[in-house]
């Protein structure tokens, strides 16, 4: 059987071969220090996992779902979003809709679907989220990169996404903030500057991954653009989803909210190909108090700051502070390894990118697995996940820095 090229040409995920290896030293026996999770290895709150329970007595849970969202949902996540965003959809002359999907994962490609034709340009900026680039080459279209570097703090600069703006006209702009990989929200002035660019570009598409808005320790709440200018509000698509903020990665649920236009082509996409998401989740969804999610939440958000700190600490006094930066949200950090002593036993050239390489040598020597950067745009690093429990995680960065030290 011949496989079309549209899937042939996707990257093979670098994480699942590394989670094959993996299982396979764990198994003959060696100790294993998983940081390649992108879920919190915690149950979602008691009160929503009762309204699941409920909901398995009620024939509706078991029954399709309409298209775009049980209608009521869809209402609570836009009040949901207004209040913790501080914004109101009736403040612009747009009308605005919501769409729930199977997963965040699923609104964004729709979205993107939706939105470019083949030879499309779609704006990212690194590092980003793995899967951006694969959906952009599904569908034909093609990526413009922006760069960031660890001298800066991971910060895409602005000046910089306008140029890439002024210079390929790209269809969309992807922006992540709090981000995947680097676990930190671009700061409030940042999205001041962000949205005085965007201004000037008003048939721009702005794909808003506020997917870890939830979960920051810094003690700030992520800010947007769309906030310093509520006329950008009616080009921007507002996603997320309840993986990250309900521990609940495997229930599938994600929703966006954007232009009722853009949101009935997704809805009329989504009915020929998945139909409406998981009938049971969006009841229980219904039923619980978000508010309570705050509290939920605070123990987790406790042990990521406890395990950044421990990997600061650790790698400023084992001499690697130019690993080092500033991180406050999502739960991944970017190790620097062009930054360390064991780069120079990999890289030939200055700009070889051996993070793979290095992080099957890291998996092989000290049972450590981190995911290389490369897959996010940024060569010579690799993502640490903080979701361990900080005895293990502890273990985990005294084995990663003496390999790096070497
Ligand atoms: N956006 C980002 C930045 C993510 O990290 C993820 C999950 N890893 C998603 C979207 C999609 O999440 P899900 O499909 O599980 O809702």
């Amino acid at each position: 059987m011949q496989i079309a090229q549209r899937v042939t040409q996707l990257q093979e995920s670098i994480t699942l071969k590394l989670n094959t290896t993996a299982n396979r030293l764990q198994a003959s026996g060696q100790e294993i220090f998983n940081l390649t999770a992108g879920q919190l290895p915690i149950f979602p709150p008691g009160e929503f996992r009762q309204a699941l329970a409920n909901g398995t007595e009620e024939l509706k849970s078991f029954q399709y779902a309409p298209v775009a969202g049980v209608a009521a949902l869809r209402k609570k996540v836009m009040q949901n979003l207004e209040r913790a965003r501080g914004i109101s959809f009736n403040q612009t002359e747009q009308e605005f809709d919501c769409l729930i999907s199977n997963g965040g994962k699923q609104i964004i490609f729709n979205a993107l679907t939706c939105l470019i034709n083949p030879g499309d340009k779609v704006l990212l900026l690194a590092p980003y989220w793995i899967s951006y680039p694969e959906m952009v080459r599904l569908l034909g279209g093609q990526c413009v990169v922006v760069q960031s570097d660890f001298a800066g703090g991971l910060l895409p600069a602005v000046a910089a996404i306008k140029a890439a703006l002024t210079k390929h006209h790209p269809k969309v702009l992807i922006v992540n903030s709090p981000s995947n990989p680097a676990g930190r929200m671009y700061p409030d002035t940042w999205m001041k500057e962000l949205a005085s660019v965007l201004a000037d570009f008003p048939d721009l598409a702005i794909i808003s991954d506020e997917i870890y808005f939830d979960l920051n320790y810094g003690g700030q709440w992520p800010s947007y653009f769309y906030q310093k200018n509520l006329k950008l509000l009616p080009q921007t698509i507002i996603c997320s989803g309840i993986s990250k903020n309900l521990a609940s990665t495997g229930l599938r649920i994600g929703h966006c909210v954007a232009a009722k236009e853009l949101i009935t082509a997704m809805a009329k996409l989504q009915g020929q190909i998945t139909s409406g998401a998981n009938s049971l989740v969006q009841y229980a969804l219904l039923e619980y108090d978000f508010s309570k999610n705050e509290e939920y939440l605070r123990p987790i958000l406790t042990r990521l700051k406890t395990n950044l700190k421990y990997l600061q600490n650790a790698l400023e006094t084992a001499n690697l502070a130019a690993c080092c930066y500033e991180a406050d949200s999502a739960f991944y950090y970017m190790i620097n390894f062009a930054a360390t002593p064991a780069f120079a036993a990999f890289a030939k050239a200055p700009d070889d990118d051996v993070a793979e390489k290095m992080c099957n040598e890291l998996l092989n020597k000290t049972g450590v697995v981190l995911v290389p950067g490369s897959s996010f745009g940024l060569p010579n690093s690799a993502r640490m996940a903080l979701v361990l429990d900080p005895p293990l995680f502890a273990q985990a960065t005294d084995r990663l820095i003496k390999f790096l030290n070497v």
